[in-house]
């Protein structure tokens, strides 16, 4: 067959299929698969025994397509934490399939915006999913005002919800908040199940008080600094710990931004500098808390192309080997009787 046949063919053959989906069968046919694949839900987390976490916004205030506000789901067993819930992080929880009836509390580090604005549609999410009592949820001192105006704010939405789908599937006495106040005199906040989790100080002036969080999981661990300036206060609490993740704020290159811009973004450029740490002090303290493994996230800013990348990290390397740059969907799983470290992206 002389080839100008053979070709022929084939845009006859993709001329056919193309028509095809002008057919309602064919049409009906695709949309049905297309829903029973969504049907099938199977969580993002491993069903193996591990402390995993899934990087479900890795973003700060500083707005960049593609990525959330602060957000991490950790798993430990079959227990699901969510630690801070900023912007179109709920989006991502659902997107990534995290089973939101199995979050047993969401821990909030500290009382920015940017770490709890997607609690209420967290709170939905969950409560359509069967969550069996009200969303717990642990922050620092404030957390209470927090939650009580999100329940204010929603109280209407609530009970419209009860009323159109029915006590039984959406319970108003499981609508709201169950809220705890976070004391650091009794630091440890979750000890059941092989699962520890202990609340730490970090420094974020004049946010007071602001926190980190350690996940213990039967020998794996995993600490998550919250927004901090440089504070070997950080170091200490996470001493050893496999995989620590870490806030970074690029300072070097929010000085150059600050050079093309006027006006409040100027400001504001500048005032943040004194209240978030770079990924070379983050590196620093990593190094002397003999930590494995560190995830940089609540990026600031954070990088859209890799170049960006490379000049955001620039020294890490001379201070530390084993790092990532998260993404939104980033998951790291330690399984237990392991050393092993697991990174891979969902996206
Ligand atoms: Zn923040
Ligand atoms: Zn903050």
């Amino acid at each position: 067959m002389r080839i100008w046949k053979v070709f022929l063919v084939i845009i006859l053959i993709i001329a056919g299929l193309f028509l095809s989906l002008r057919l309602t069968t064919v049409q009906d046919f695709i949309f049905k698969s297309l829903v029973t694949n969504l049907a099938n839900f199977e969580s993002s987390f491993p069903a193996e025994d591990s402390l995993s976490a899934i990087v479900c916004g890795s973003r700060s205030p500083l707005v960049s397509p593609g990525r959330a506000q602060t957000c991490i789901a950790v798993q430990a067993g079959s227990n699901i934490f969510i630690v801070d819930i900023g912007d179109g992080s709920a989006n991502n929880i659902q997107a990534f399939n995290i089973p939101t009836d199995k979050i047993k509390a969401v821990l909030i580090t500290h009382l920015h915006s940017d770490h709890f604005s997607d609690l209420a549609d967290l709170h939905l999410l969950s409560w359509v999913q069967g969550r069996s009592g009200k969303l717990k949820v642990f922050g620092p001192e404030g957390i209470d005002l927090v939650t009580s105006g999100f329940e204010l704010a929603y109280e209407k939405d609530y009970q419209f919800r009860t009323e159109h789908h029915g006590e039984e599937m959406l319970p108003r006495a499981n609508a709201g908040f169950d809220t705890t106040t976070i004391d650091l005199n009794n630091a440890v906040i979750f000890d059941k199940n092989g699962l520890k989790i202990t609340a730490f100080k970090v420094t974020h002036e004049p946010v007071d008080p602001a926190l980190g969080f350690r996940f213990d999981y039967k020998g794996r661990s995993i600490v998550i600094s919250g927004d901090t300036s440089y504070d070997e206060n950080l170091a200490k609490a996470a001493k050893d710990a496999d995989v620590m993740f870490a806030e970074a704020q690029a300072n070097h290159m929010l000085n150059v931004m600050k050079e093309s811009v006027d006006g409040p973004l100027k400001k504001i450029l500048d005032d943040i500098q004194t209240y978030h740490m770079t990924p070379v002090e983050a590196a620093k303290l990593a190094k002397m808390a003999r930590v494995d493994h560190v995830i940089f996230y609540h990026l600031n800013p954070a990088p859209r192309i890799g170049i960006m990348e490379n000049i955001f990290t620039r020294g890490v390397n001379e201070i530390i080997e084993d790092w990532t740059m998260s993404k939104d969907g980033t998951m790291v799983v330690l399984p237990i009787e392991s050393n092993e470290i697991k990174i891979s992206e969902l996206n």
